[in-house]
């Protein structure tokens, strides 16, 4: 197996995503996610133009990492500026990482109308920075920013540059697709050529954007050229489209291609670590996303599922448990039975398809989607009526009564609406009120909040998502709605549920179901 050695800039070139930013107890916390999958080293900013990451790094002293190496990023010293007294090279240092990323000029376009300095300046740019860092950390890996388009440009000069760093001691010269705009051949290409032009004197490294949804693909092309260290990010987001996707990198190069990336035992992590760097992102983890999304291992055709019962490589590239996901069944008519067998058997393994179990769970389902239910996206409902036909489920409290009060317009200080909820959990019972923005909200909050003295675990459950679709188009005000919740608790994600001519009451079905589901889970 070939090694890989790979950086997340997540904390760096993620956090340049729109709508992104991290506290410096996000950033911890992401830094100890990466270290758990066992990613060597983990660029965690930029000091120079962030006094915030300055803060960050000297708390992050106190973490005991396991696999990875803390960076700090930083550029070359400015034109005409002796290095020394370069302000933002001095924060760089003074991070006090034992791996620094410095980034320069490859791109003669650059140069001479961004930088606005001479060719031959640039050089001595890259030279005096390498040199002054060489002597203050233990690696340094150099990122040649624009390479690509560089080399395009003027070949002999973003060598040229090349050249300027391995001579002051660049341990890694990582390429840059910094515009996202390069084909998978014209990455291995150039990769090749530098690979041969200092073969043995330094490590070859790749950093793409995903502007032309080519990030993967020119990564895993750099890498058959001969690179050997890879940026990206661990679920892919980052300046504009993104950096190149980490989680689906490592899965490529670890599953199919005969690197190693991160030790084998740890692959199976993937999943987990991309949810909860999502989840302290903020962000929703696209179902989508190779591997680690929840619908990477999903199966909605009748004829799929029976394939994949057989002989699961039928319609699978690689087993879900190969990097810690799930496979999943959807419910629905096309389903049929034998889906729904499956889906109950993942519950209680024991159950066989002629079990009286199964026929009260098909004809509950029959029954639920005339009523407009549907549960093909509610796998967390979907468990719950198994349970509950199996006779293994026992009601976590019971709802005495809730009270929703709306005001319009709201009053600045207050949110628009609040919500009482009575309940009782084993002949206690519990009266709890709580605002929200919106009467759902209200009735979420209000209803946790009572719960939570009996079940501290809810605590930590989120809803993620919330949609409403109508069921009876043509006469919308007396139709009936589904309410679908998505709730997470951090490490994994569920939804639920409801359906009702009240939207309210849709919503309450949903999220009795989420808290219910949650439960049962402990
Ligand atoms: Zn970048």
């Amino acid at each position: 197996m070939k090694k890989v050695e790979i950086l997340d800039t997540t904390l760096r070139d993620g956090a340049q995503s729109e709508g992104i930013s991290f506290s410096v107890r996000d950033k911890l916390a992401i830094v100890e996610t990466l270290d758990g999958l066992g990613i060597a080293l983990v660029e965690a900013g930029n000091p120079g133009s962030n006094p915030k990451d300055l803060e960050f790094f000297q708390e992050a002293r106190s973490l005991r990492l396991k696999h990875a190496r803390l960076a700090a990023f930083g550029a070359t010293r400015r034109p005409g500026v002796p290095v020394e007294d370069d302000p933002q090279v001095r924060s760089l240092v003074e991070a006090g990482t034992s791996v620094l990323v410095i980034f320069g000029k490859s791109w003669d376009l650059h140069v001479t109308e961004v930088l606005k300095t001479t060719l031959v300046e640039n050089v001595r740019m890259i030279r005096d920075t390498l040199l002054h860092a060489r002597t203050r950390a233990e690696r340094v890996v150099y990122d040649a920013e624009h390479f690509f388009d560089g080399y395009r440009a003027n070949p002999d000069y973003a060598l040229a540059t090349l050249d300027a760093a391995v001579e002051a001691g660049a341990d890694v010269l990582c390429l840059c697709d910094t515009n996202g705009g390069r084909f998978p051949e014209e990455i291995a290409g150039a990769a090749q050529v530098v690979r041969a032009r200092f073969d043995g004197r330094t490590a070859v490294g790749v950093h793409t954007h995903n502007d032309s949804g080519l990030a993967v693909a020119n990564t895993l092309a750099a890498v058959r050229a001969g690179a050997t260290h890879v940026q990206g990010t661990l679920v892919g987001f980052g300046e504009r489209c993104g950096n190149a996707n980490l989680a689906t990198i490592l899965a490529n190069l670890q599953l199919k291609a005969g690197y190693t990336c991160i030790p084998a035992a740890k692959v199976s992590g993937l999943t987990a670590a991309a949810r909860r760097v999502a989840e302290i992102a903020n962000i929703v983890l696209a179902d989508d996303q190779p591997y680690v999304g929840a619908k990477a291992f999903t199966h909605k055709a009748g004829m799929h599922m029976d394939g994949v019962r057989k002989c699961s490589e039928s319609f699978e590239h690689v087993p879900p448990e190969s990097v810690g996901n799930a496979r999943r069944f959807l419910i629905s008519e096309i389903a049929g039975r034998s889906a729904v067998l499956a889906r109950i058997q993942r519950i209680a393994p024991k159950v066989q398809k002629t079990d009286k179990v199964v026929d009260e769970v098909v004809a509950r389902l029959k029954t639920l989607e005339q009523q407009g239910y549907q549960f093909e996206g509610a796998d967390g409902s979907f468990e719950l009526l198994v349970r509950k036909a199996l006779g293994t489920h026992q009601p976590f409290f019971t709802l005495e009564h809730y009270q929703i009060i709306g005001e319009r317009p709201a009053k600045n200080d207050r949110e628009g609406a609040a919500a009482i909820v009575k309940i009782s959990v084993e002949g206690r019972t519990e009266i709890s009120a709580a605002e929200g923005d919106g009467p759902v909200n209200a009735l979420d909050r209000s209803l946790r909040k009572a719960l939570e003295r009996f079940y501290p675990a809810l605590a930590e459950v989120r809803l993620t998502d919330y949609k409403v679709r109508v069921l009876d188009g043509n006469r919308a005000t007396e139709a009936k709605v589904r309410v679908l919740i998505e709730s997470t608790d951090g490490r994994s994600v569920w939804t639920t549920v409801g359906v009702s001519t009240d939207i309210i009451e849709a919503s309450w079905f949903a999220l009795v179901d989420s808290i219910e589901y949650k439960l049962s889970r402990q």
